[in-house]
């Protein structure tokens, strides 16, 4: 049957709130994501020390990896129930103070300071708050952004990259007539004109 096109489909913040309240979280993977370990090795590029950001990060275990190997990771996140979950689910010690750039929005910073996640929308964020990094996991990000925000949430992510920074983006491929979304389908040819 027909269920509309994606193009028009919005999720409010609202929500994907309920969507964590309610534990409908099926895109969380508790046992993180393969392809990230596929190629860990071109996000790292032989570097090490490097500042990744999680757009839209959910309690992303690879969050904890990447830390682990030495890396400094920011994450953004709306629901303050998958930031604490994130900090519990695996007993890390936290900080939370608000961000003076952002009113009602909190950072949750792990004791060690080498994680620190934003409680607020991504689209309030901009690199002289945040700073630029050195790489990018998006997965469960770019295809659940709405379809009207997309050109808005690319150009964000562009300004929030260094020049050398490796930005590895997990999609889905289905037909977009038969499930709603998210996540969305976002074609290749539509991510070469978002990213350049
Ligand atoms: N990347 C995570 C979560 C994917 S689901 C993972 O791989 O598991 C998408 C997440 O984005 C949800 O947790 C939702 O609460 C959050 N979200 C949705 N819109 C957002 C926005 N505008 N800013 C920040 N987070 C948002």
């Amino acid at each position: 049957s027909d269920i509309g096109s994606q193009k028009d489909r919005v999720v409010t913040e609202e929500e994907w709130l309920q969507k964590w309240e309610m534990g409908n979280i099926g895109f969380h993977k508790e046992q993180g994501h393969p392809l990230l370990q596929k190629y860990l090795d071109v996000l790292l590029n032989g570097r090490s020390g490097l500042r990744i950001f999680f757009p839209l990060c959910g309690k992303a275990v690879e969050m904890k990896w990447l830390a682990d190997l030495g890396h400094s990771i920011v994450g953004v996140e709306v629901s303050e129930q998958a930031v604490k979950e994130f900090f519990s689910d695996h007993s890390l010690p936290y900080c939370e103070e608000p961000v003076a750039e952002i009113s009602g929005a909190k950072m949750f910073q792990s004791t060690s300071g080498n994680i620190s996640l934003y409680c607020c929308s991504i689209y309030d964020l901009s690199s002289s708050i945040i700073g630029k990094f050195d790489g990018v996991w998006d997965r469960g990000a770019l295809v659940a952004v709405n379809p009207c925000d997309r050109q808005r949430y690319a150009s964000l992510m562009t300004s929030l990259v260094e020049k050398n920074s490796s930005y590895l983006l997990v999609t889905v491929s289905y037909d977009s007539n038969k499930h709603k979304g998210p996540p969305f389908y976002v074609p290749e040819s539509e991510i070469k004109s978002l990213f350049g």
